[in-house]
């Protein structure tokens, strides 16, 4: 059946909720679309890694469709695409505008470095990308070269100001937070994004990969704790504002997220699953395991056994990360899955 056959069949069929064995409905795939980056984040990517997938093994976008319509038929609601740098991959807008239309799909949204998105935010903003968010975590020049491995900080805040004309739903800073990451730096952020209208987001460093391992963990509840005092915040809600916990001002014009992975995990609501360019399925960012869906995808499978293959997939989903207890186990780099 072609999938826009399926697309069709899809109206007219109730969609089987995508469930794992811990009843967890899972709505939300984070698509990476290459493992490359044009950064060398130092919690990301080693300087000279090079263990890159070869070409021939990256999902095609008709590929990549497909597993997306199939997914959607059992449910899925909401598509990111990640990287390594999204922005990379050749043609990027086209495939998002084929995913765009998906039956079911009802979000499409983009991570990105903003290195390229000067360039590329009217395209995709034109092609359904409706959310942005964007790593960014510092606005010192010096610093940034220093993080990334590339002094092109005034590229991406020019990224973001094209983005920002461009009227996204909602544009989110990733921030990670660093051993040396200074309160100073945090004030500098907050009143860039408030400013802009933009959601900050402060992330713990996790220990994925060698370079996350070495980055080391710093706990973000103190941080917290003096956001919420110096900028007199209470605890919030943000509209599709994800696993992240937010403080927001008495009225509303304010809101800083916290991704506390380690500190405060949200396993228990965890919503996800993560394809990598190679065609895995990574069930759980914080464990090892991941089920092939290159394999069948190019061996003729049907696509009412490829749903049957999700479906199962999605019962092993793990009940918790391992980033405490097995660190080590985690071989692959974030670049890989994209966050
Ligand atoms: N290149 C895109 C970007 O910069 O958003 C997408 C991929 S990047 C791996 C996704 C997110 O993961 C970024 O916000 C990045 O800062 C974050 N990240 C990478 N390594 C991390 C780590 N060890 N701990 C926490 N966040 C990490």
């Amino acid at each position: 059946m072609k999938s826009t056959d399926r697309n069709n069949q899809s109206l007219s069929q109730p969609s089987t909720p995508l469930k794992d064995g811990h009843g967890r409905r899972v709505e939300y795939l984070r698509l990476s679309v290459t493992d490359r980056c044009d950064l060398r984040c130092r919690y990301c990517l080693p300087r000279d890694y090079c263990k890159f997938e070869q070409p021939s093994h990256w999902l095609s976008f008709e590929e990549i469709e497909r597993l997306v319509s199939a997914f959607a038929h059992l449910g899925l609601k909401r598509v990111r695409l990640t990287g390594g740098e999204p922005l990379l991959r050749k043609n990027l807008a086209n495939l998002a505008t084929r995913l765009a239309i998906v039956p079911g799909i009802e979000d499409l949204s983009l991570s990105t470095n903003g290195t390229r998105l000067k360039t590329q935010a009217v395209r995709l903003r034109d092609a359904g990308v409706s959310r942005l968010n964007v790593s960014l975590d510092t606005l010192d020049r010096a610093r940034f070269a220093a993080i990334t491995g590339r002094d092109v900080l005034p590229e991406v805040l020019a990224g973001l100001d094209v983005a920002r004309a461009e009227n996204f739903r909602l544009i989110k800073i990733n921030m990670v937070a660093l051993a040396d990451t200074d309160d100073d730096q945090v004030d500098a952020m907050t009143a860039y994004c408030l400013e802009r209208g933009f959601i900050l987001r402060l992330i713990e460093t996790m220990p994925i990969g060698e370079a996350g391992r070495k980055a080391g963990f710093v706990s973000l509840r103190p941080l917290q704790e003096r956001l919420r005092a110096r900028y007199n915040l209470v605890d919030g809600m943000v509209p599709g504002g994800g696993p992240a916990r937010y403080l927001v001002s008495a009225d509303g014009s304010f809101q800083i997220g916290f991704i506390t992975p380690l500190s405060q995990h949200f396993c228990d609501t965890c919503n996800r699953v993560r394809l990598t360019v190679d065609g895995q399925l990574c069930l759980c960012l914080g464990q090892h395991n991941s089920v092939d869906l290159r394999t069948p995808l190019r061996t003729g499978i049907s696509d009412a056994a490829l749903e049957q293959v999700l479906v199962e997939a999605l019962r092993g989903k793990p009940k918790r990360h391992e980033f405490e207890d097995q660190p080590q186990r985690l071989r692959r780099v974030m670049s890989t899955t994209g966050g």
